[in-house]
């Protein structure tokens, strides 16, 4: 038997959960793939919704180039346009969109000579305070970019700091922003994340929704940001392990480094063929959920390298080989994250070494 650490990604969610956010929403929607698929595999995701979805965003050219090379024909946007001018022509090669969030990339496009024009998603700083031009230097910019012969068009953009915060009021403020220095400018625009096309009707106000375009990232992966239990999303990636053995412990005895569980009961413990060289975290502590042959127990003590720790005290078929879902159906990633102290999008990008498997029932 090889190590039974497995992703196991089901490719058809993925696509259901693309329909989600677009149905939400109502206007286009760019699957955000950036950080190969947040850890779920880029050119399989992809594939997955090639033909239906309206276009893809990632990180940078590298990220875009895996997909064309792997023959995706979608519109890709770089989310954070280029890094310097020389990346320019393979942009315009391979046929790419272009974030523009700073007045260096401003002055670098109009100085360039490009081969053929750029489709550019012009990004306002409405509140987040990290990208994006200032709402004073956006509408010159606009102005200075709009019919110049290196821009093809303009869809202007923003992102939300607390979309996740539905009791926060600075999504409100900022969509207000964006609605004021915006008007009369361009007709296409981008503001909602996954949070925002969850959480927020507001973020969609802007017209057309047919010229408005979503951003939808975690939720394709079936992590709804806002932690609604009843959401339509389905997970994509299950993380499953074995048991590698079992022992018994008395109570008053510790496992693990540090000894940081000591048994308050005679306990049966499992070692699970999963840790965080894998990407399970660290910092999850004793009680974080997990499933052993479809029924729900905890991690006890310190997660190690390559193995953790599981309580089958309850659990008493338990046997060598029984298979544990670390997250996944029965086991909400959004939980596991947050008894890491940390959230879903952290927990599926840091999933290595287990081996990956595909899975796409067709035509759902
Ligand atoms: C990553 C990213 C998204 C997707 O955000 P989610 O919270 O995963 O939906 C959208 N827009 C931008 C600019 C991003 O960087």
């Amino acid at each position: 038997m090889s190590r039974p650490a497995i992703a196991h990604i089901r490719l058809d969610a993925l696509r259901h959960n693309y329909r989600v956010a677009k149905h939400l929403h109502g206007g286009k929607a760019l699957a955000v793939i950036k950080a190969n698929a947040y850890g779920h595999g880029a050119v399989h995701c992809a594939k997955a919704i090639e033909g239906e979805a309206d276009g893809f965003a990632v990180a940078c050219l590298e990220e875009a180039l895996q997909l064309r090379e792997a023959g995706i024909p979608e519109p890709i946007l770089l989310l954070e346009g280029f890094f310097e001018a020389l990346e320019l022509p393979e942009i315009v090669a391979n046929n790419l969109w272009i974030v523009v969030h700073a007045q260096w990339q401003v002055e670098i496009l109009l100085a360039a000579k490009l081969a053929k024009p750029l489709h550019v998603w012009l990004k306002m700083d409405s509140g987040m305070h990290r990208v994006g031009l200032s709402p004073i230097e956006y509408s010159q910019a606009f102005e200075r970019l709009n019919n110049h012969k290196n821009v093809a068009k303009i869809v202007m953009m923003t992102h939300f700091a607390n979309a996740d915060n539905v009791s926060s009021n600075h999504t409100l403020q900022q969509i207000e922003i964006f609605q004021k220095v915006t008007q009369g400018l361009s007709t296409e625009t981008s503001l909602a994340n996954s949070a925002a096309i969850l959480g927020w009707k507001q973020a969609k106000c802007l017209g057309d929704t047919k010229n408005q375009w979503t951003r939808p990232g975690i939720m394709l992966y079936g992590a709804d940001p806002l932690m609604n239990a009843e959401t339509k999303l389905k997970p994509v990636m299950q993380l499953t392990s074995k048991i590698i053995s079992i022992r018994s412990i008395k109570q008053g005895e510790s496992i693990g480094y540090g000894s940081i569980f000591t048994a308050e009961r005679d306990t049966i413990v499992g070692i699970v063929a999963c840790g965080y060289a894998d990407g399970y975290p660290r910092s999850a502590v004793t009680g974080t959920p997990m499933a052993v042959d479809g029924e729900m127990t905890r991690l006890i003590g310190r997660v190690s390298m390559d193995m953790l720790f599981v309580d089958l005290t309850d659990i008493p078929n338990a046997t060598i080989g029984s298979l544990v879902e670390l997250w996944g159906n029965q086991v909400s990633a959004n939980v596991v994250a947050k008894s890491a102290g940390t959230i879903a999008y952290e927990l599926f990008c840091n999933v290595k070494r287990a081996h990956f498997q595909y899975f796409d029932a067709a035509n759902i």
